[in-house]
Formats: C-alpha cells, structure tokens, sequence
C-alpha cells in the first residue's frame, strides 16, 4: 500500500467530478471493505476451507445446494450486520444533486440501496441517477423453476435440502438470485450499464480490483467513449494505465473528499 495522495490530486478529482455533466460510478467490494464486508480476494475471502470460486457456481449448486445455501445463509448474516459507510453515503448524497450520478455496482450486498434509503428518510429527495446491480442481490431469490424473483432477508435454514427456501408459486427450490462464475450478467442490465458509461463525462471507479469481466469492461468503455477515468483503491490496479488519476486510499476516507 502507498502514502495518501496528496492535496492536489485530491483537489484536481473534485474538479474533474464537479464539472461533469453525467458521471458512472463503478464500484466494487472494496467500496464495502470499510463496512465490514470482506471482499473475495482479500483477507477473510475464505469460508470455512471453501474458495467463493468452488461456491458460487451453477455446478455447486447441483451438486449440493444445501452448502451453497449454507454459505449464502451465512453472507446475508454478515452483511445483514454492516452498515453503509461514509463512501456508500458521500455518493447516495451526491446522487440527490441536479446532476444525473449512475451507480453502476458488482456488489449484491445492496449496501448502495440501504445508503440511498437512509440519505431521503432524512431528505425525502428524489434523484435521477440510478443503480444498477449487475451481479444481482444477495438479499433477493430467484426460483430453479419459473419466473418467481423475490425480495428476501429472512434467515436461511439450512439444515437439510428440505428446510431450503422453496418457491410460493410452483413449489420448486429457489436459489439466490445473484450472478455465479460461469453464468452470463442480466443482458438488460449490463446493456443499461454501457449505455450510460458511453454517456458518462467521468467515470469513477471506487474498490475494484477491475479483473471481473465483464464488470471491468465498463470502466474500460467510458474511458474509450471520452470518459475521464478517477479511481479510488489502496492497491494498483489494471485500470492504471487508462485513468487519468489513481488515487491509493479507502473508499471510506477519500470518496467522502471527492463528491
Ligand atoms: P475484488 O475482491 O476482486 O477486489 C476488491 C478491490 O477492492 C481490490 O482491488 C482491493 O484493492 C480494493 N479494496 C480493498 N479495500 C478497499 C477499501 N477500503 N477501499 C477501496 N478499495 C479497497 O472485488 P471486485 O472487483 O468487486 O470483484 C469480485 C467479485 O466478487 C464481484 O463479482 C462481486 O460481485 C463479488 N463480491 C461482492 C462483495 C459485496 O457485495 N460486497 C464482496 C465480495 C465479492
Ligand atoms: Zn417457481
């Protein structure tokens, strides 16, 4: 890890922000580091002696859904626990400005939407800008079977294939309606999430390690359309060599400086 960045760097991302007319916002799991949510590739990535890699696949699921439930039961507590941090909130209070600000995000811990939720309980504003969770949710289920999608933070039981969550309407088992290797994104979402990087004037990019395609790419296709790239992350990244300033620091201390 680095040294802060210094003032003036700081102080050019805010202009660069404060002057776009229409901004993408990129996020990953190191926006909810700083709430306690671990992200896949850092430490505390692991569950039990199990990788997220060997867990989140459509092959795992059929081979035992009752410890992928297990796993995603345990997630959804963990998660359950955090709170927004100042990063989530700074960017939800910048999304109520006259400005349209997207949040384009590749994390299911809906920490985006609770930070959005808490920001007009006290404002009651309304805002332009729009969310768009491209890896799905963890707190939604989608049924195995039909079209049933559902909201969902009960807790999981787990404790056989038979206490899993089970569809309302046709009796078959649910999984979390979330994105697993391996499986293609919501064509309609990702297709909404480029459209809105070709547009955007600046792209920041908060707590991605910018590998997961085609997340990535989103960052990559603002930048190509025009797009002044700012990213906020402790460690380089891929995304180096097209941004036009890297800031090395949390999401939580620096995206409150810049927005
Ligand atoms: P990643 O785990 O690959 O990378 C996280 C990045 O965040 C790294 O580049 C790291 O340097 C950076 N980081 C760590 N702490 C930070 C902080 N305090 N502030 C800013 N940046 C910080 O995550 P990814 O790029 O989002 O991709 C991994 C995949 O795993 C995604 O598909 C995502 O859906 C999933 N995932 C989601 C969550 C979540 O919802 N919170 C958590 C873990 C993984
Ligand atoms: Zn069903």
């Amino acid at each position: 890890m680095s040294a802060p960045p210094p003032h003036r760097h700081i102080r050019r991302a805010r202009e660069t922000l404060g002057e776009a007319e229409t901004v993408v916002v990129l996020t990953g799991a190191g926006v909810s580091a700083d709430s306690g949510v671990p992200t896949f590739r850092g430490q505390g990535g692991l569950w039990r002696e199990h990788r997220p890699e060997d867990l989140a696949t459509p092959a795992a699921f059929a081979r035992d859904p009752r410890l992928v439930w297990e796993w995603y039961g345990w997630r959804r507590e963990l998660v359950s626990a955090c709170a927004p941090n100042a990063a989530h909130l700074a960017l939800a209070r910048w999304q109520e400005g006259p400005r349209p600000i997207h949040i384009v995000t590749q994390n299911v811990d809906g920490l985006h939407r609770l930070a959005r939720d808490r920001i007009r309980d006290g404002a009651g504003g309304s805002t332009t800008g729009e969310i768009l969770e491209l890896h799905g949710s963890l707190f939604r289920t989608r049924c195995t079977c039909c079209a049933a999608v559902e909201d969902s933070r009960a807790p999981i039981d787990a404790t056989s294939e038979a206490s899993l969550p089970h569809c309302g309407a046709c009796g078959a088992l649910l999984r979390p309606d979330v994105v697993w290797f391996g499986e293609p994104l919501d064509a309609h979402v990702l297709d909404r999430a480029f459209r809105l990087a070709a547009r955007a004037e600046v792209c920041l990019v908060v707590g991605t390690s910018a590998i997961v395609q085609p997340a990535a790419a989103v960052a990559t296709e603002a930048a190509r359309a025009g797009a002044a790239l700012v990213e906020v992350n402790p460690e380089v990244t891929p995304l180096l060599r097209v941004a036009q300033l890297s800031l090395r620091g949390r999401a939580a201390e620096i995206v409150p400086l810049l927005v």
